[in-house]
């Protein structure tokens, strides 16, 4: 049995998928809105945090101190040998912190950041970047085979979180530069629709050039569950991580500023808001 403790776009695929593989979880969120979704999904919904008990728990949380509350009330609970997979994005220091806090509970914590988004998670396609235990990940691992393509072990605690932070700090400086390319070739007299096969089928492409601009920009769907505010979250954690290292980042920060600054996308919006509005010329 798996408990998936945060049941918001992220959380929700995850309880869809594990029903849909036949191992339906337990589930909780503050929100009893989101544990009735989860319920309509499938998943069993305790009436308190304590009772969301499993031997392996999935965390899907949006910041540091969300994790700390449900530690508080989940380590005293949870059988000895139990593996907590922390599956937010989160700050490389924040998870050592919560691994040792783990073990001292005779638990198990691993960072488990993911790529691939809510419909990575609902298709049991996601990426995990693993950080921790590789006894704890073993025990865990029939439970994330169901939601993962690709488990990665990356080294001791805390490496699933630089992979995470590295790659989305790229994620945003890809958007952005792809944005500003779009915008060069529209006043240029070559239109996004015209230049984006280019692209894909030459050197410039990326992820950004792949997924983003057709499946959520051009289609102007922005449904993609990824909130702006989450991606500012990731590159503030990136640029704090850079800083940490003593490694002084140029063209990456300019564009993690860019998404700092760009305020008339408000946290709640679809994160491809932000790299849509620079290719049509804003300024922050
Ligand atoms: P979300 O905001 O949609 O969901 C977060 C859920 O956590 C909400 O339902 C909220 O009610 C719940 N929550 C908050 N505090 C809680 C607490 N103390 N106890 C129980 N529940 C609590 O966020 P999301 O998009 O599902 O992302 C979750 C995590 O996964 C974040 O750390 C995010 O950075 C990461 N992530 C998201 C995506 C994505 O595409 N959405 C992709 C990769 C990683």
């Amino acid at each position: 049995m798996v408990a998936v403790i945060g049941l918001g776009n992220m959380g929700l695929a995850m309880v869809r998928c594990l029903s849909g593989a036949g191992s339906p979880p337990k589930g909780w969120d503050l929100d009893p809105a989101k544990r009735a979704a989860a319920a309509a999904a499938g998943a069993t919904t305790p009436e308190t945090l304590a009772e969301t008990i499993a031997p392996v728990t999935i965390l899907s949380l949006p910041h540091e101190a969300a994790v700390a509350a449900v530690l508080e009330v989940l380590l005293p609970a949870l059988p000895p040998g139990a593996v907590i997979v922390d599956t937010s994005t989160l700050s490389p220091g924040a998870v050592r912190g919560f691994a040792r806090q783990a073990a001292q509970a005779g638990c198990a914590y691993l960072d488990a950041p993911v790529s691939g988004g809510p419909a990575g998670a609902a298709a049991g396609t996601l990426a995990m970047m693993i950080g921790g235990d590789a006894d704890a990940l073993d025990r865990a691992r029939p439970a994330l085979a169901l939601l993962s393509a690709k488990i990665l072990h990356i080294g001791a605690s805390g490496a699933g979180q630089v992979a995470k932070l590295v790659n989305n700090l790229l994620v945003a400086t890809h958007l952005v530069a792809a944005a500003e390319a779009l915008r060069l070739a529209g006043a240029a007299g070559v239109r996004a629709d015209a230049l984006l096969p280019v692209l894909n089928g030459a050197t410039g492409r990326s992820a950004a050039t792949e997924v983003n601009w057709p499946r959520w920009i051009a289609s102007g769907t922005f449904d993609s569950g990824f909130s702006a505010g989450l991606m500012r979250k990731d590159v503030r954690l990136a640029l704090a991580m850079a800083e940490e290292a003593g490694v002084p980042l140029d063209v990456t920060a300019r564009a993690a500023a860019a998404w700092e600054a760009l305020t008339s996308v408000p946290d709640s919006a679809d994160f491809n808001r932000v790299p849509a509005m620079i290719a049509v010329g804003a300024t922050p």
